[in-house]
C-alpha cells in the first residue's frame, strides 16, 4: 500500500534526510532528521486530521479537580520565570497564550495580574474560555491579525509537537512580540530517558492518545529552530522521568518504577534528559 506521509521535511528546517528509528508506531517507525535529531511521524494527513478531531471538546485541556492544584503551581512557576526574564511586574505584561484551549493557563496568569489574551482553533474550548470572562480569539494565530509588537510575552504550551510547520507559527509569534519579548515553549523531549526506555509505549509519541503529536523536539532541535526563526535561546530545562504509563503494567511494578523515576528526576534535569521540555526564547532586538 502506498502511504503518502503528512510530514515530508524536517519541521526544524534542515535539508538532511530522515533515517528510520526503532520506535515503531501503528503509523510506521518514527523517522529521525540526520541533522537536528528531530523525530517525525509517518502518519498520513487523514490519520492526522482524525486524531485532532476528537480533541475538539468544550472541556479542552481544563485540568480535572485532582490535577487543578498541581496545574496551577506549574503555571505560576512559568509565569514568574517570564517576569524574571522580562524584568517587569505582572501589570506591565501583555501575555498571549497560543493554543490556550479552555483557558486554564490564562486564568492563572490573570490571577497573578497579567493582561491576558488567548488564541484557540478549537471552537468549543475557546467558547469555554470566553464564558470564564477571558479574551480569546477562535482560530489560528495568523487569522487574529494582531498588530506588530502587541505583546511582551507569549506561550506555546504543548503546541509545536502538533504542527507540520512550526517555523511559520514561531515567526508569527515573533512578529506580534516586542523586540526583546519572551516566548515560552513546552513540548515533550524526544531525547529523554523516558523516550529512550519506553519507545512506542510512551504516551508522548502516541498520535491518537495525544491528539495529533507528529513532531518531537529535543534540546538541540529547539535551539536550532529558535535561531532559524529570529530568537535567541535563553534557556532550556527538562524534568521528569517515567518508565511505565499508569494501567499498562501490574500496579506493584508501576509503583516500584515510580519510586525509581523519582530518584532519576534530579539527574535528568542536570543532563537535559527529562521528558518535559521547557524552552525560553527571546526575540532578537
Ligand atoms: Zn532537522
Amino acid at each position: 500500500m502506498n502511504r503518502e506521509r503528512y510530514v515530508t521535511a524536517c519541521p526544524v528546517g534542515c535539508s538532511a534526510g530522515f533515517t528510520t528509528t526503532d520506535i515503531v508506531l501503528p503509523e510506521g517507525p518514527l523517522l529521525r532528521c540526520g541533522s537536528c535529531g528531530q523525530l517525525v511521524s509517518q502518519c498520513t494527513e487523514a490519520e492526522y486530521l482524525d486524531s485532532l478531531e476528537r480533541f475538539d471538546t468544550a472541556a479542552g485541556t481544563l485540568p480535572g479537580m485532582e490535577s487543578a492544584a498541581r496545574h496551577e503551581q506549574v503555571s505560576v512557576r512559568r509565569l514568574r520565570k517570564m517576569l524574571t526574564l522580562l524584568g517587569k511586574e505582572p501589570g506591565q505584561v501583555r501575555l498571549l497564550d497560543v493554543g490556550c484551549s479552555s483557558g486554564a493557563f490564562l486564568m492563572s496568569a490573570r490571577k497573578v495580574g497579567f493582561d491576558t489574551t488567548g488564541v484557540e482553533p478549537s471552537a468549543e474550548a475557546a467558547e469555554t474560555a470566553r464564558r470564564a470572562g477571558l479574551n480569546v480569539f477562535t482560530g489560528f494565530l495568523e487569522a487574529a491579525r494582531f498588530p506588530d509588537g502587541a505583546f511582551d510575552a507569549a506561550t506555546l504550551v504543548e503546541v509545536i509537537e502538533h504542527l507540520r510547520d512550526p517555523r511559520s507559527l514561531l515567526a508569527e509569534c515573533r512578529r506580534v512580540l516586542k523586540p526583546g519579548g519572551i516566548l515560552l515553549v513546552t513540548t515533550p523531549n524526544a531525547a529523554s530517558w523516558t523516550a529512550r526506555i519506553m519507545k512506542s509505549r510512551w504516551d508522548g509519541f502516541g498520535l491518537k492518545a495525544m491528539g495529533g503529536h507528529i513532531s518531537f523536539f529535543n534540546p538541540r532541535s529547539i535551539e536550532m529552530i529558535a535561531e532559524r526563526t529570529g530568537y535567541e535561546l535563553v534557556r532550556v530545562e527538562t524534568r521528569n522521568v517515567r518508565f511505565f504509563e499508569r494501567g499498562h503494567c501490574p500496579n506493584a511494578i508501576y509503583v516500584a518504577a515510580k519510586i525509581a523515576s523519582e530518584f532519576l528526576n534530579w539527574p535528568s534535569r542536570l543532563l537535559g534528559t527529562g521528558h518535559d521540555l521547557l524552552a525560553c526564547l527571546r526575540v532578537r532586538e
